[in-house]
This record gives structure tokens, sequence and C-alpha cells, in this order.
């Protein structure tokens, strides 16, 4: 389950010496006070929805949000809305989400440089996944090498779903016999995504 939702944080207050409260007629007793909104997932701040604000007199309590505010009240709240920063961390969210983007293509790459390693110097035990058919997949474990083919035995079954090759990756289901497949043919296979990935 995502749990996520909105918070509201006070960023700043004022309190205007020069403008008139509209309700209670006192001079200096209004304090504008600045919002902004951000939404979270798992009480992490994601990024910020918007800035609101509302004044308060302190004199006969009246609070107005900006749409019933008059002027001058109204271009003071404006300009001090404008003004006032909300904090970085309110962007915290994405800034994760930016990091873990970097590093899922950093890790990627050297999953990649990895495996053509694998495949261009195979060892004992290397196991290749493979796709048969579309919605068919299954492995080959490599059980020697030469210097110019590799012997594997194939896996006993197929599954359907490639994220789930590791399921039948057992020790029991492969064959005592093996065959040979040339290195060329082996890059091929690598290269035109028949091999599909290789654990080592
Ligand atoms: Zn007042």
């Amino acid at each position: 389950m995502i749990i996520y939702g909105s918070k509201t944080v006070h960023l700043d207050s004022v309190r205007l010496d020069t403008i008139t409260c509209e309700s209670c007629r006192t001079q200096g007793s209004i304090v504008l006070n600045v919002f902004r909104k951000h939404a979270h997932i798992f009480w992490i701040p994601l990024f910020p929805i918007g800035k609101r604000g509302l004044s308060e007199c302190d004199h006969c309590k009246n609070v107005l949000e900006a749409k019933d505010m008059q002027e001058p009240l109204k271009s003071e709240y404006h300009r001090f809305k404008n003004n006032t920063k909300g904090p970085i961390w309110q962007f915290a969210g994405l800034a994760i989400i930016a990091v873990l983007i970097v590093w899922g293509n950093y890790a990627s790459g050297q999953n990649e440089k990895l495996e053509l390693e694998y495949i261009v110097s195979p060892m004992e035990g290397d196991i290749y996944e493979y796709k048969i058919e579309a919605r068919s997949y299954s492995t080959l474990k490599v059980m020697s090498v030469s210097n110019d083919s590799v012997f594997v035995s194939p896996n006993e079954y197929e599954i359907s779903k490639m994220s789930k090759i590791h399921k039948i990756d057992k020790l029991e289901n492969y064959p005592e016999f093996s065959y040979g497949i040339s290195r060329v043919k082996l890059k091929e296979m690598y290269d035109s995504g028949d091999i599909i990935g290789i654990n080592r």
C-alpha cells in the first residue's frame, strides 16, 4: 500500500504597520502568514504544490483568505507571498527519484559490461537465460569450456515470464548430457538478444 497525501508548512509571517483592519479599524494589527503545501509519499516530501496565505487581525481576530482581501491589503499580501521562499527540502522526494534514476542507469550499464565479459570469457557454472520464443524462456548451464566452444546442459523446464526465469534455475533441472555451442555462435546469440541474461 502506498501512503501519500499533502502537508502544509508555515513559511513566514509579517506584521503590516501601515494597514488598517477593515473590520475593527485598528492600524498595525494585521499579520500576514504564508504557507506552502507539498505532496508526500510515505511521509517523504515529494514536491511543493503551491503557496497560499491569510491575514489575521491581532485585535479583532478577523481572518481573511486572499480572495476576500481588499486593497491595499491584497497588494501587500501578493508582494509578501511572492517574496517568500519555500524550503528546498520540500523537493526531497524529487531529488531522491533523480538519484535513483542516475544510479539505476549506472547499475544497468555496469551489468551489461559484466555480461559482455562473461560471454567473451565463459566459465563453468555460468547460467545463460535465453528466449526460446515469445512467452517461452529457459536457461543453459555451462558444463565445460574449450578453446572454441562452450558445452551447455539445457534446462528441462521453460517458463512463460522473463522475470521468473530464476525460478527454474535449479540444479536438478539440468540433465547429465551437454552439447557444444561455438563461442562465435554464443556471442551472436547474445548480440541478437536471444540470450537475455548471464548469471555467474
Ligand atoms: Zn481587526
